[in-house]
């Protein structure tokens, strides 16, 4: 199970691996059938102990059958579900950026550009919203850059399916809950959760991205978890000072940490993006590396394509120079 490159799994050749998650394997593999790349997920049953395999296999389908309600732009859309070896496996739409993870460097982009990232997958968010469906699991690495630089929310693996939901058997095995740097106080406390854990979640990545830094760090995940619940968030001013005054409102009301004082769904959320994806470039902003000849702006979304395998290759180094180089204009 654990190299499957080179294999045929009944119509699908499995061409190379892609990324490694929590409990899968992601393949690119070829579709003899359609004759077109696919992405083939596969559960890795020696990732856990055999008395969760069983439990492992149920959310993998859930996972597949969560995924085949959803029709969104920026949600990754599933091709089919099957069995192999005692196994299951997700073909899924493949898409060749790799994720957002792989690019992020720790430099702070232009929060124009970050917003312009974010704005479509906070969109496919209040989709899912909408269909009564919480992902809980949004972090950089859950979201896929397409060839045409469009972002796209995939693994729900965990996602929670409201009022019909079993999740809650399923997350009590300890087969993963989220990741703590992304993961909202009342989620990392075990309390009742909705969707606006992903609220702040995508607050998180935003804040990442304006400041090329999460906003808490420590030395374990149970240290970073108890930061969230109890430290005020550290002000992106600090990091970036030429960063607007209303840029940094919407990080703090998107990781409140009480739910209620976030925003209260993902469309006000998804409208301030979409507002500061459009603002102008002030002078600051201008690129003034030695490397780089251009202006950014807003509308571009200047991180370059890879063909490489996304993991575990190290982080790409992404030619977006720092939104406060030319330092002492704010
Ligand atoms: P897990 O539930 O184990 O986290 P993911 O679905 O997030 O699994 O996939 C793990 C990795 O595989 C991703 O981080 C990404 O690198 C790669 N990957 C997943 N889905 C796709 C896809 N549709 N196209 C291309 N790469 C993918
Ligand atoms: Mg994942």
């Amino acid at each position: 199970m654990s190299d499957l490159v080179g294999q045929d799994i009944g119509r699908y050749h499995i061409v190379e691996q892609l990324g490694r998650g929590g409990m899968a394997t992601v393949y690119k593999a070829y579709d003899t059938r359609l004759e077109r790349e696919v992405a083939f997920k596969v559960i890795r049953r020696e990732s856990v102990g055999t008395e969760y395999a069983g439990q492992m296999l149920k959310r993998f389908e859930r996972e597949a059958k969560v995924l085949a309600k959803l029709s969104h732009p920026n949600i990754v859309s599933i091709h089919d579900y099957g069995e192999y070896g005692g196994s299951s496996y997700l073909v899924m739409e493949y898409i060749k950026g790799g994720t957002l993870s792989a690019r992020l460097t720790r430099k702070p982009i232009p929060y124009q550009e970050a917003a312009a990232i974010l704005a479509p997958i906070a969109r496919a968010l209040e989709y899912a919203h909408k269909q009564k469906l919480i992902h809980r699991d949004v972090k950089p690495s859950n979201i896929l850059i397409d060839e045409e630089n469009r972002p796209m929310l995939s693994d729900f693996g965990i996602a929670k399916i409201l009022e019909t939901d079993d999740a809650a058997a399923l997350t009590g095995t300890g087969v993963g809950i989220g990741t703590p740097e992304y993961m909202a106080p009342e989620q990392s406390l075990g309390k009742d959760v909705d969707h606006r854990v992903d609220i702040y979640a995508l607050g998180v990545i935003f804040y990442e991205l304006i400041t090329g830094r999460k906003p808490f760090q420590a030395e374990t995940p149970m240290a970073v978890v108890i930061k969230h619940i109890n430290d005020p968030l550290p002000r992106p001013k600090n990091f970036v000072p030429t960063l607007p005054d209303e840029v940094e409102e919407v990080v703090f009301r998107a990781m409140a940490k009480q739910p209620q004082d976030r925003y209260q769904d993902m469309r006000q959320f998804a409208a301030q993006l979409e507002k500061l994806a459009h603002e102008a470039p002030t002078a600051f902003q201008r690129v003034t590396d030695a490397d780089a000849t251009v202006t950014r702006t807003a509308s571009q979304f200047p991180i370059p394509q890879t063909s490489q395998p996304v993991s575990p290759v190290p982080p790409m180094r992404v030619n977006i120079p720092a939104a406060q180089t030319g330092a002492g204009t704010a």
